[in-house]
């Protein structure tokens, strides 16, 4: 690791510490066509830095956005994640536009978004004149097909100009998962304070430092991911331009985020949930470089430990692919070196990436249909761990045949499945009855004294006979325990129980010749039975309880209120 101090490009002095490298990177999501494997890609030292100065957590080799904002065949650029395909997002930003709008603006105030994308938030301001800039053509585009005016361009201080000389000031600038990107910041934020009018706001969204280094959630640093926000430092860079931090909100998206609230010096008072926010930053050390240096001490730790746990399956003989290819996917296969001899394929839903290669290790990228078709995958490396619970749910096939995911975060290890709430009514219980016979006829004996599912308890025996066609119950005791056992022919014994939960489990018993057993059901548990066949079926009882009319203990239910569980299915 390089220990010179280098020069902050926010602040411009000589503090910034280099605390992680990753060694060489390709850009993330510069994936390789098949006829472009044999070409050297792009690739850089992805190394990380805190300056000691204005705290700012930042990339020190940035990489040029033309290394991935790539034109297209007609000079085009080209986004490939569109807001609007995630209706979790759509809710997200709408909920982003009705506080602004409810907080902040009057009835003739504009909003301006940079890095509006299709227009997913700005769709949302339903009585204000709006403005988007975003500088790939694809989405912007779609914006302008929905009737959101959109300039196609980067926004900077000289388009700022321009819009000024167009349309005036702004009320609200916004911009979500968008600052972190701008490499020249200072010339973006004086693009936002010629544009904020006297009582204008900048507010931004993007992931946060204390979620990045709590969860050591190392795959959100890549190329395009240029700075790393504290409120800390965020408040030292607006200082240069005038401007403060006055309100923050914490936000659970893309791994965790931080809603920031900047204006002019003075124009608004600073929040209470500000101050706690700034208050934590400082109780959990985000202003000292030995924060940073753990942090690239547990991200080492995690990086060996995975290591150790794919190359001991692989070992084993197993068979690993990986499961979507996304950003995070490239950095942690080219910084744990997981190539293609350990994840033999990965796959993914989006169809351009299908027949392409993951950038640095080139792992062929095949689509979801592959993947199931393949019965002999042991594990599927899952990058996207944050939605491990989601995508688990969904691939229920692949883990009902005992396929696993492997996720690295927080922890590398093998996810395996929340075992399944068994079917059975666990106080239910059953005695197989053993049936002698020999040339005189035979017996059978039902419930000794010694037997385990006997309580002790006596009350009364009784027999009775059920046509067929008849289902007695359904009912239920509050105290009685019944035994039921049924000596001739055969019939279908229900027991319902309803959970605390209000969840229900119905189990089924055949009872009679064909499978002599005796059930025990204790109170509480809603029971019946049907004779099967033409035949009257003759059922033994045995009560805990003596029957007592004037207290029969007896609550009774339609026998068809859970569905008709008697008549055997055809088929
Ligand atoms: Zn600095």
């Amino acid at each position: 690791m390089d220990t010179q101090k280098k020069r902050c490009k926010i602040c411009n002095t000589e503090n910034l510490v280099e605390f992680i490298s990753f060694g060489q990177m390709p850009v993330a999501n510069a994936f390789v066509k098949k006829s472009d494997l044999d070409k050297q890609e792009y690739s850089y030292e992805m190394k990380v830095g805190f300056c000691e100065h204005c705290k700012m957590v930042q990339m020190i080799n940035v990489v040029p956005y033309e290394k991935y904002i790539v034109p297209d065949n007609f000079g085009k650029t080209n986004y490939a994640f569109f807001s609007s395909t995630s209706k979790f997002m759509e809710d997200h930003f709408s909920g982003f536009a009705i506080e602004v709008e409810k907080k902040f603006l009057e009835p003739t105030s504009k909003v301006l978004e940079t890095g509006s994308n299709d227009g997913i938030m700005l769709q949302a301001f339903k009585n204000h004149e709006v403005l988007g800039v975003e500088p790939s053509t694809n989405v912007a585009e779609i914006a302008i097909s929905k009737k959101i005016p959109t300039i196609n361009d980067f926004f900077t201080e000289s388009l700022a100009k321009k819009i000024l000389s167009e349309k005036g000031k702004f009320r609200a600038i916004l911009s979500a998962n968008v600052t972190l990107n701008i490499i020249d910041l200072h010339d973006y934020l004086n693009g936002v304070t010629t544009l904020l009018d006297e009582k204008g706001i900048f507010v931004t969204e993007d992931p946060y430092i204390l979620d990045i280094l709590e969860k050591n959630s190392y795959d959100q640093i890549y190329d395009e991911h240029v700075w790393y926000f504290s409120l800390n430092s965020l408040s030292n860079l607006y200082a240069q331009h005038e401007m403060e931090i006055f309100d923050a909100e914490r936000q659970w998206t893309h791994g965790g985020s931080m809603r920031v609230f900047a204006c002019r010096k003075g124009t608004y008072e600073k929040t209470e949930r500000l101050k706690k926010y700034l208050e934590e930053e400082q109780q959990k050390k985000i202003n000292l470089i030995d924060s940073y240096i753990e942090f690239s001490k547990r991200v080492e730790e995690n990086k060996k430990k995975l290591i150790d746990l794919v190359y001991s399956l692989k070992a084993q003989g197993k068979k690993i692919v990986g499961y979507a290819a996304a950003s995070k996917g490239t950095i942690v296969q080219n910084y744990c070196n997981l190539g293609p001899n350990i994840l033999e394929y990965i796959s993914d839903s989006t169809p351009f990436k299908q027949g392409l290669y993951t950038p640095g290790k080139n792992i062929p990228i095949v689509s979801p249909e592959f993947f199931h078709d393949d019965k002999k995958v042991d594990y599927a490396f899952l990058f996207a761990w944050n939605h491990a619970e989601e995508i688990m749910k969904k691939e229920q096939e692949f883990i009902s045949r005992g396929g696993r995911f492997i996720v690295h975060l927080p922890e590398p290890k093998i996810v395996e499945p929340q075992k399944q709430e068994s079917k059975e009514i666990s106080e239910i219980q059953i005695k197989k009855l053993n049936i002698f016979a020999n040339d005189q006829g035979y017996l059978f004996e039902t419930l000794r004294a010694d037997d385990k599912i006997f309580d002790g308890k006596f009350g009364q025996v009784l027999v009775s006979a059920v046509y067929p066609g008849i289902i007695k119950g359904l009912h239920l005791h509050k105290k009685q325990t019944d035994y039921t056992a049924c000596i001739k022919g055969n019939m279908k014994y229900i027991a319902i129980k309803i959970n605390t939960d209000k969840t229900i489990k119905i189990n089924t018993f055949i009872v009679g010749e064909k499978n002599p057993i005796l059930i025990k059901c204790p109170p509480g548990i809603w029971h019946g039975y049907t004779p099967l066949s033409n035949q009257e079926a003759i059922v033994l009882h045995l009560m805990d309880k003596v029957y007592d009319p004037a207290d029969p203990d007896t609550d009774r239910k339609d026998p068809f209120e859970f569905g008709d569980v008697w008549t055997p299915r055809h088929g």
